[in-house]
């Protein structure tokens, strides 16, 4: 958080770099079910962001002398892809992916529940594959319908975005380039239904009111990503039942025919017998000579 004033983030009609205005999300588009081979998996992209969630469990723990007696632990591990970003990423996990893993487990569990799937672990991979800010919130939030998709209960979904402060206002969902140049930057974790937070983190130095506007902004943002979830999920529900189902004709009565008049008699077919045309034996020289 650089807090640099050299470049316009947001111009005098309130409209940023992208052209969003201050509490307006990126674009963005969840998929349910993109990696077969896991339980339950979803994509999100959000703006430039991309980020792949496959979800394993729950499932037996190993080593096992880490395995909670009375609940399943939820194991995160988000990375970075070396290409996600445009300096290389270096492969090796770094303080910042360890980080960000443990906050996004933790948050997942204080909706999941754990409690059902003693001595088990979820495992929740999170791959980054393309990045542009706010990849730890796209994550939470593609973790959580990923976690929905394998069937795992939960108390409620997890929609979760950051605001920051771009020239000391409230700004929503900051991306790569504001995230850098602006001064503070609040990741938030929420839990729509059970009015709930579930993450919250704050980069930067804020006053109370400007702690309180980025809160409820971002808040308002994960109200409206939590709407984009459950439609996600739905959608994958409706393209099963769209497959599976055989289309039925819909019911309608057909217009009586009146029984036709069947002729008597049928005519019978004439049938022409043709004799086979024999020429008849010419009367030889020998014939005419025994005449005569
Ligand atoms: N970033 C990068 N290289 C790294 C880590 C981060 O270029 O090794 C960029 C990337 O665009 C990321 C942004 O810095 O989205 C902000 O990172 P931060 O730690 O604030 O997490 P995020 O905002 O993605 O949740």
């Amino acid at each position: 958080m650089a807090g640099d004033g050299s470049v316009k983030l947001i111009d005098e009609k309130g409209i940023r770099l992208d052209g969003r205005k201050v509490d307006e999300l990126r674009p963005v588009n969840i998929k349910i079910g993109v990696i077969k081979n896991a339980d339950g998996s979803a994509e999100i992209r959000m703006g430039k962001n991309i980020i792949i969630a496959a979800v394993y469990g729950p499932r037996e723990l190993h080593p096992k002398h880490r395995a909670l007696a009375d609940r399943a632990l939820i194991q995160c591990f988000y990375r970075m892809s070396t290409f996600s970003v445009s300096d290389r990423k270096s492969p090796a996990p770094s303080r910042r992916e360890k980080e960000i893993s443990m906050v996004i487990s933790n948050s997942l569990a204080s909706v999941v529940l754990t409690e059902k799937y003693p001595r088990t672990t979820i495992d929740v991979y999170l791959q980054v594959l393309q990045a542009d800010g706010g990849t730890r919130t796209a994550s939470l939030t593609a973790a959580s319908v990923a976690l929905a998709d394998a069937g795992i209960p939960m108390r409620g979904l997890i929609a979760s975005v950051a605001a920051g402060l771009i020239n000391d206002k409230a700004v929503l969902d900051l991306f790569d380039v504001e995230d850098q140049k602006g001064s503070g930057d609040l990741p938030l974790g929420y839990c729509p239904v059970l009015d709930e937070i579930s993450l919250l983190q704050l980069d930067g130095v804020f006053t109370v009111k400007q702690f309180e506007d980025c809160l409820n902004i971002a808040i308002k943002g994960a109200k409206d990503l939590y709407e984009i979830q459950r439609d996600a999920l739905k959608q994958k529900y409706t393209d099963i039942r769209a497959e599976v189902e055989v289309p039925v004709k819909p019911k309608t009565e057909e217009p009586k025919e009146e029984p036709k008049e069947e002729p008597k008699v049928a005519p019978k077919p004439v049938l022409k017998v043709e004799k086979p045309k024999t020429e008849e034996p010419k009367p030889s020289k020998d014939d005419k000579k025994e005449v005569e």
